[in-house]
């Protein structure tokens, strides 16, 4: 057949079975076809292959293909044969019989499309095959590995150059998923792209949900992730081949179809658990970088990222894999403060401007994780797109709910943290609170927490507002709770901000002017109520009498008055909290624990 008579569209729809073109792909092709130097950039997904192989096959001579990876080629030179296009490739893996016969076939013509390693190029006897053989187009794919600036510099990379000298009849099209301006400026002096065209796929992967949630308890998280969505297939992200093995054993353990994935598994079982994922017999594969490039699985539907990746683009074509079909799919990163850290441990082997790069793709990627805007406007700014708003569906966890005002509460921070600090690290909220605010509760005087330097200086705030203090420095990492008694204690944030008496910044606000409140003074005692308490005091006193009337006991077998005091002043909002009120044992609290949290809560019984 001869395949110059055929047009772009035929050959999409008899050759690779597409009734359409995507997005730009016409463009890209006519553009090639028509002598141009192009450069195209286009997420991953988004069908570059086409781009080359449709040309290709209108051009009467050869298309050699540049790609860095040596499986994916055969992946790409079997599928090609598989629509009876000849293709080969030319790489380290082919031994002398094979590379002679390949050399033999591109001499006489007969094969369309070749695929090089860039390394192949420093041999001498590659680059006189292709001296002298018509071609037509050169393709460089992966073109970001040309760029220092890339996250995937290739040094073999820089030898391109020479490559069009070699073919100066043929257009040059350069390919990436990944390119900042500054790598796409690199590409084109490298490659000599003079007066060429250039296309940028939107990078907007509207279907894929951004979101980012605190690393605590990440390998429960996970487990509640896949119970929520029965059946669907995703990847979870580690950072080490040991967190990996551990992850997928744990997930496998409680019963879900995970394998694990990375470069320290034998060839074998990388390909059976690879073939398990793709095939649907595997639904959770849980990997480090290694996994991933060249997949096409359309129904990825979540990918997970159990540590924080390296920057934006590993992020970026990581969380590409999802979704491909372009039903909705969900990108989960589990952002942990100590993430960061270990990544630039692992960049200590860089130095001068790597070492930069590095650190700024680091850098922007945790700007990411602590985002407090739209997420995706984030990203795509990386790439150099500006976005405008997701008007296909849901955007990102931010855009859903975005953050409440960080506000400067370092005085208030320090007085609570200190406070846990000062009572030994072994108490719950309510506790702590208790001091910070200046109780005399039987077991504070007994403890002698009433003669700490933290008690009584909590003034600022009603014990709501220090409840709230105390979740909202639990959620951002400077509290740790532990243990059925939400036993708190400080983080290395919290030693770190506490000594170097650092700024603390948080999504926080008190309910009330501090003027509305009552100073307890030291010393005072009974402790006066404040209006609050003294509603709340009421109620329970009436909760008493009910409940006494209907066992037939008098009201102070129920409780006595102190605990009602005591129950009314510290508000214990969960059942930890309530045992540490005074008169509150197991057995009254499995008695009457529920009655007492609705009334604190304002609720009807
Ligand atoms: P990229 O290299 O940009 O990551 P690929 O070239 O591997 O993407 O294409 C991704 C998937 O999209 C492949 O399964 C491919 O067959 C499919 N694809 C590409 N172009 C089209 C098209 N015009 N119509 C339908 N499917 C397409």
């Amino acid at each position: 057949m001869n395949s110059t008579t055929r047009d772009p569209l035929t050959i999409l729809r008899e050759t690779f079975g597409h009734p359409g073109f995507r997005p730009l792909q016409r463009e890209i092709i006519d553009g090639v076809l028509s002598g141009r130097d192009t450069l195209a950039v286009m997420p991953t997904g988004g069908g570059k292959s086409l781009c080359y192989q449709v040309p290709a096959l209108a051009f009467p001579g050869m298309t050699v293909v540049i790609s860095p990876l040596i499986a994916l080629m055969q992946d790409q030179v079997r599928a090609l044969e598989e629509r009876k296009v000849s293709a080969a490739f030319l790489n380290s893996s082919l031994d002398r019989e094979e590379w002679l016969d390949t050399v033999n076939r591109v001499r006489s013509g007969d094969i369309k499309l070749l695929y090089l390693a860039p390394e192949s190029l420093a041999n001498e006897r590659t680059r006189e095959l292709l001296a002298d053989t018509p071609i037509d187009c050169l393709t460089v794919d992966e073109a970001h590995c040309i760029s220092e600036w890339g996250h995937d510099f290739r040094p073999e990379y820089r030898t391109l150059a020479s490559l069009r000298d070699l073919a100066p009849r043929a257009v040059c099209l350069a390919l990436t998923a990944t390119a900042t301006k500054q790598v796409r400026a690199d590409i084109k002096k490298t490659l000599g792209l003079r007066d060429s065209a250039e296309f940028v796929a939107s990078f907007n992967r509207a279907n894929i949900y951004l979101s980012v949630e605190k690393k605590r308890n990440p390998v429960h998280r996970i487990l509640e992730f896949l119970d929520q969505r029965p059946g669907e297939a995703g990847i979870v992200y580690c950072f080490s081949r040991k967190q990996v093995d551990d992850l997928a054993a744990e997930l496998a353990d409680r019963g879900h179809a995970a394998l694990p994935y990375h470069a320290g598994l034998s060839d074998e079982r990388r390909a059976a658990n690879q073939e398990a994922f793709l095939s649907g017999d595997a639904r959770v594969m849980v990997a480090t970088v290694a996994f991933g490039m060249g997949i096409d699985k359309p129904d990825v539907r979540f990918v997970i990222h159990y540590d924080l990746p390296k920057g934006p683009e590993q992020y970026y074509q990581e969380i590409g894999r999802a979704g491909r079909d372009g039903s909705p799919a969900v990108a989960l990163l589990l952002y942990g403060w100590g993430d960061a850290k270990k990544i630039r441990f692992f960049m200590e082997d860089l130095s001068g401007g790597e070492l930069k790069k590095a650190e700024k793709r680091l850098q922007a990627m945790t700007e990411y994780a602590e985002a407090r805007g739209c997420r995706r406007r984030i990203l795509l700014e990386w790439f150099g797109e500006a976005y405008e708003g997701n008007a296909e569906g849901p955007c990102c966890d931010l855009c859903d709910s975005p953050p409440a005002e960080e506000r400067d509460v370092t005085l208030s921070a320090q007085k609570l943290l200190s406070c846990v600090a000062r009572t030994g690290e072994r108490f719950g909220a309510g506790y702590v609170i208790d001091v910070l605010t200046g109780s005399r509760q039987k077991r504070v005087v007994e403890n002698g927490h009433h003669k700490l330097s933290t008690w009584g200086i909590g003034t600022e705030y009603s014990k709501d507002d220090w409840f709230a203090l105390a979740k909202a420095l639990t959620d951002s990492g400077y509290l740790h709770k532990s243990g059925d008694y939400g036993v708190l204690s400080l983080s290395r944030d919290a030693r770190e901000a506490l000594t170097k008496r650092e700024q603390i910044l948080l999504a926080f606000e008190a309910a009330e002017a501090p003027a509305a409140r009552h100073a307890p003074k030291k010393g005072s005692f009974p402790e006066p109520r404040d209006p609050e308490s003294e509603g709340l005091y009421q109620a329970l006193k009436r909760l008493r009498s009910g409940l006494a009337q209907a066992a037939s006991v008098p009201a102070y077998v129920v409780f006595s008055d102190r605990t009602l005091d005591a129950l009314a002043a510290a508000r214990p909002r969960s059942r930890e909290e309530l045992l540490e009120v005074t008169g509150i044992g197991p057995a009254k609290l499995e008695k009457y624990g529920e009655f007492i949290l609705k009334t604190v809560r304002g609720e009807s019984l």
